[in-house]
């Protein structure tokens, strides 16, 4: 993704706020307009631990932290601050932000039930695989894995470890410089998945 076809100035600072580095991060979550909508969100706390290198990261690592409808939200309201945003940068900006966010979250959420309606198969968009949420019995951990290629940007890897009561002990995500399917950045993620259990000193995990 080219910033500066997202409408954040060559000189690398914010068009809107003019003192802060160019970034998507900046644009989605930092910036003075849209900063509201996410200190208002259930997601405010989760944010201040999210890795804030790249989006991508960003996403991958909320992708394992929080449930599936919590991470549809996530996305809406991520998909509604670069929209406002944009619209403030275009010079049309909405009458209410709460209301178009409102739009956004319905929007998805809509479409979301929809899909659900007209297909049993969980279709998972974008190349990104994702465990299922079973807790593992006392005495194990279990492991999540996450993997997502992304053209031009490389492969993001996540794992996440649970114990038998869901608490998370370990978080990863890694993003490496480099191209191959999706079943190869699977296999890696699980890889580290298990690299992480046995540095946290599990030798034996949920599958
Ligand atoms: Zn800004």
């Amino acid at each position: 993704m080219r910033v500066n076809q997202r409408h954040i100035r060559s000189d690398g600072l914010c068009k809107i706020c003019c003192c802060e580095g160019e970034s998507i991060i900046h644009a989605i979550f930092l910036c003075s307009k849209v900063r509201g909508i996410w200190d208002f969100s259930p997601f405010a706390e989760l944010l201040g631990d999210a890795p804030s290198v790249s989006f991508s990261e960003r996403l991958l690592w909320f992708h394992l932290k929080v449930n599936h409808d919590d991470f549809l939200l996530f996305v809406s309201l991520a998909w509604a601050a670069w929209a406002y945003r944009n619209s403030i940068v275009f010079e049309e900006p909405w009458q209410s932000r709460e209301v178009g966010v409102l739009g956004f979250v319905k929007l998805v959420h809509d479409y979301s039930e929809h899909m659900k309606a007209v297909s049993c198969v969980s279709n998972r968009a974008g190349g990104v695989s994702r465990g299922s949420w079973v807790l593992p019995d006392a005495g194990v951990v279990r492991i999540n894995t996450d993997a997502a290629v992304f053209e031009g940007w490389g492969v993001g890897l996540a794992t996440v470890i649970r114990d038998c009561h869901g608490v998370i002990l370990d978080v990863i995500v890694r993003r490496l410089q480099a191209q191959m399917q999706v079943a190869m950045a699977e296999a890696l993620a699980a890889r580290m998945g298990v690299y992480l259990a046995r540095r946290l000193g599990w030798d034996r995990g949920g599958a």
